[in-house]
């Protein structure tokens, strides 16, 4: 079972920031930032390039309502997911990483 999986039946501790049947949003355990969530799916799907479209919309409502929690909407915030090798994906079950907090690096 993958360590996502395992964290989700909490085999693995973590900081929860919020949670519905479906999702969980906890906090990195290496942050990049002042905040560092990741937030994932309940049920184990492997990256983004395996997503739904159901699963999606569903998870675009939650990520709304974890940036609503963690006070970070109106501030703004950055969500990046990583896809694969040359995506550096090191965790198989895919995540959203939710940064915030502070002004971020500009990326691209
Ligand atoms: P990836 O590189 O796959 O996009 O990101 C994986 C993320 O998972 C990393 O930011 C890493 O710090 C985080 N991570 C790995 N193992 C654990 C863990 O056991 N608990 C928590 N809270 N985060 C983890
Ligand atoms: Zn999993």
């Amino acid at each position: 079972m993958c360590i996502f999986c395992n964290l989700i039946e909490g085999k693995i501790p973590s900081t929860k920031i919020l949670e519905n049947d479906n999702f969980l949003a906890f906090e990195d355990i290496n942050p990049q930032a002042k905040i560092h969530a990741l937030i994932i799916p309940k049920v184990h799907i492997q990256s983004f390039n395996e997503m739904t479209p159901n699963v999606m919309s569903e998870m675009t409502t939650f990520i709304q309502e974890v940036a609503l929690t963690l006070g970070v909407k109106s501030d703004g915030y950055r969500l990046i997911t990583n896809i694969g090798q040359n995506g550096n994906q090191e965790v198989q079950h895919i995540h959203f990483h939710l940064l915030a907090g502070e002004q971020l690096g500009r990326l691209v």
